[in-house]
């Protein structure tokens, strides 16, 4: 999905030249593609040991699964966190990017979520697409579900997938929000475990009791580590506003 809202970029060679007409299960995404390559070719021998694949069975591969994982940063999607939605026109990627987006497509680091944030509170009615780099080193796009419509989703955070709904995620981020302009690091909101400096802080106590104890089922979880990850400190008065408690 990625790879066609991008506008279908073209391999580089020597990728371009083991493609063939040849109809396959591809390998890594498990989607059937009339255009394949053989995959220990294509990415590499010893692939198992880098890639998570659905369908080891199968030796080939399909170009948009090749394209994702190619490159060397910062031409490579595997260092940017991704949001692929048709519905709207994507806003700017991050200004090193230098990927090709298409309209649809939005490529960005943890300097700036707010896309990332906007599509899982309220996400648009058709497919789309949110894949998360953490490290940038992994490869997670080519795993990332294709959700439909606003109800339970699931987005790929490198090697894991969170499963969530937008009210679930809008009650987590929200709190999170609270928290972090009290001052109260990612590190005591996802553990649960405030730190005295912070609780005894004006209003800290008040602060944790509100919005802290309610996320107590959620401490330590992937939902709870994700709305963690994605608010920057210049972006939290904005999402205080846009999600109000
Ligand atoms: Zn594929």
């Amino acid at each position: 999905m990625v790879w066609e809202l991008a506008g279908r970029p073209l391999l580089a060679d020597p990728a371009a030249g083991l493609f063939a007409d040849v109809e396959g299960l591809c390998a890594m995404c498990g989607s059937v593609e009339p255009r394949t390559a053989p995959t220990a070719k294509a990415i590499g021998g010893n692939f198992t040991d880098q890639y998570l694949l659905a369908r080891p069975d199968s030796a080939r591969i399909c170009e948009g699964c090749v394209w994702v994982c190619a490159g060397k940063p910062p031409a490579t999607v595997r260092m940017w966190t991704v949001v692929a939605r048709p519905d709207m026109p994507a806003p700017p990627s991050a200004g090193k990017c230098v990927l090709p987006t298409g309209r649809h497509v939005h490529y960005t680091s943890r300097a700036d979520m707010r896309h990332v944030v906007a599509t899982l509170a309220e996400p648009p009615v058709g497919p789309w697409l949110v894949s998360v780099a953490e490290s940038g080193q992994k490869h997670h796009v080519p795993y990332a579900r294709i959700n439909h419509g606003a109800g339970d989703w699931v987005v790929r955070m490198d090697q894991a997938d969170i499963i969530s709904s937008p009210t679930l995620f809008r009650l987590v981020f929200t709190r999170v929000v609270r928290l972090r302009l009290a001052g109260f690091t990612a590190a005591e909101i996802e553990a649960g475990e405030p730190s005295v400096v912070h609780l005894s802080a004006p209003d800290g106590l008040e602060t944790w009791r509100r919005y802290g104890e309610p996320l107590w089922p959620y401490r330590n979880s992937p939902l709870l580590h994700l709305a963690c990850f994605l608010p920057t400190k210049g972006h939290l008065d904005e999402y205080a506003r846009t999600y109000p408690a």
